[in-house]
């Protein structure tokens, strides 16, 4: 499809669709303390996609432990599983990436990828032994769509002789408007994807140039429609905070455009500037990034206005209209955290397949060699490429679920802890419970012997309160309670 770029002066809100009652504005007050506590208490900090976090994977993780782990899952066959496959290919570098990526325009090296990822595909569901039901899988990179549609078949036939894609499961696929046109969309439906995710970050030129990423709106937009038109479920649009030339005007322009295509699910993410660790961000111009109080202001402008149009803030980032499942699941308190953000089905073993993909088995985390000669030689030797992981303990299975439910649902039931966990709440966690009487002070949450309500204020700064559960932190160093640092 072509056209002019954004010719629409907003033909629909959510807001004016009579939401259900559940669905109001964010809380005025709970954002002015926000931008108030800001820049004293840290809203950063871990990400708890999982919990222990992937700086405490090790090396002394082996392969006999990851086999282990897939004999321990392989015991209950017709439990479903979530797949995560990493395509680690781009053909160009934006200049705010930190992802694990290969930057390159020869397409044939995808070729000799795909035969490999069939190769752990096939190594793992041996070990399994039966054609496991697959209720949630995602593509990410990496660009995946980088495959051509003959290397995607491939995949895919792969998948389909070693596991049973549910159809009624959530089938996720990243896409770079900037790479698929009306056919590949309708390929990519064809081969059973039901959602996207598209990478948009900013519609604003100058920022798009400064980050090396040329994306006119068009493309973006075409993507949607497509998809729409092709019947996918669900639509997500990643975009991020903090990018030089951003203002709050700008990006609020950038939301115009977003909100005209209505994407079920919105991910608004902080840039972090770590020149020193991802080299494509020293290409950044320090002197173009938006000042610490301008970048908060984005952020709360963004949260008030997404939520004013009708989206639930769901945490961490993450926004959905009122009737998507990831709104649903927190409405229902049956809202997981898994490597992807939040998820409806994070319950699963999930099987990481590709260089640098992660998996959590059986109570043990895995991680995948980072670089392709790793990976290759791994897989030549008919080895799983495991390069590192970890084995969770009683503990971390507690912490884990703690934080879970505080991180998604937003509350703790503690008799059921105790029950599930057959503990003593208070005693378990004295310390904790004094610090976090410290955020009960500044607002962030609400306790008594029965329960932990995270605020409105908690939800923005909700990190910093999962940091208190988080038992490698506070054996690193005393969890301090006050930063200088803003956003
Ligand atoms: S942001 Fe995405 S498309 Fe850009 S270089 Fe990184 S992985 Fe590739």
């Amino acid at each position: 499809m072509s056209g002019p770029d954004f010719p629409f002066l907003f033909p629909f809100s959510y807001a004016s669709q009579s939401p259900p009652a559940a669905v109001t504005r964010f809380d005025r007050d709970a954002l002015a303390d926000f931008r108030a506590l800001a820049g004293r208490i840290d809203g950063n900090g871990p990400r708890y996609t999982s919990y222990p976090t992937a700086d405490r994977f090790h090396a002394g993780f082996p392969e006999a432990g990851y086999l282990d782990a897939l004999d321990d899952c392989a015991r209950d066959a017709s439990a479903p599983l979530s797949l995560y496959l990493h395509v680690p290919f781009c053909d160009n570098v934006c200049y705010y990436c930190g992802c694990n990526k290969i930057v390159t325009r020869d397409h044939g090296r995808s070729s000799r990828y795909v035969d490999y990822l069939v190769r752990e595909m096939v190594l793992v569901a041996q070990r399994l032994g039966t054609r496991r039901p697959v209720m949630q899988s995602h593509w990410g990179g990496g660009t995946p769509t980088f495959l051509d549609p003959g290397e995607m078949e491939r995949v895919m036939a792969a998948l389909d002789a070693h596991f049973d894609l549910l159809p009624e499961g959530e089938h996720a696929i990243e896409i770079d408007p900037r790479t698929v046109d009306d056919a590949r969309m309708s390929r990519l439906r064809d081969l059973g994807f039901n959602r996207i995710s598209l990478g948009v970050q900013d519609f604003h030129p100058e920022v798009q140039q400064a980050i090396h990423r040329v994306q006119p709106f068009a493309q973006t937009r075409d993507a949607v429609f497509a998809a729409r038109r092709l019947g996918f479920r669900s639509v997500s649009m990643d975009l991020i905070y903090g990018l030089p030339h951003q203002t709050t005007a700008r990006f609020q322009e950038t939301l115009d455009r977003v909100l005209v295509l209505l994407p079920n699910r919105i991910s608004v993410y902080s840039y972090a500037h770590l020149p020193h660790v991802f080299k494509p961000q020293r290409r950044i111009d320090t002197a173009a990034l938006p000042a610490p109080a301008e970048k908060l202001d984005i952020l709360v402008s963004t949260i008030e206005r997404l939520t004013a149009e009708g989206y639930v803030y769901i945490g961490m980032d993450h926004f959905a209209l009122p009737d998507d499942d990831l709104a649903r699941a927190q409405r229902d308190g049956r809202l997981q955290r898994n490597f992807q953000g939040y998820a409806t089905h994070a319950g699963y073993d999930q099987l990481g397949f590709g260089v640098s993909a992660i998996g959590s088995v059986a109570g043990r985390y895995v991680q995948n060699y980072r670089t392709l000669d790793d990976y290759y030689t791994a897989l030549d030797a008919d080895r799983l490429p495991v390069s590192r992981g970890f084995e969770m303990s009683a503990d971390d299975h507690l912490r884990k679920t703690v934080i879970g439910e505080l991180m998604c649902n937003g509350r703790l039931d503690i008799a059921q802890i105790e029950a599930r966990f057959a503990i003593d709440f208070a005693q378990s966690f004295a310390p904790e419970l004094r610090d976090l009487d410290e955020l009960a002070t500044q607002g962030l949450v609400r306790r008594d012997p029965t329960r932990i309500d995270v605020t409105e204020l908690g939800r923005l700064l909700v990190r910093r309160i999962a940091m208190v559960f988080d038992r490698y932190l506070r054996e690193a160093e005393p969890v301090p309670l006050r930063y200088s640092r803003v956003v």
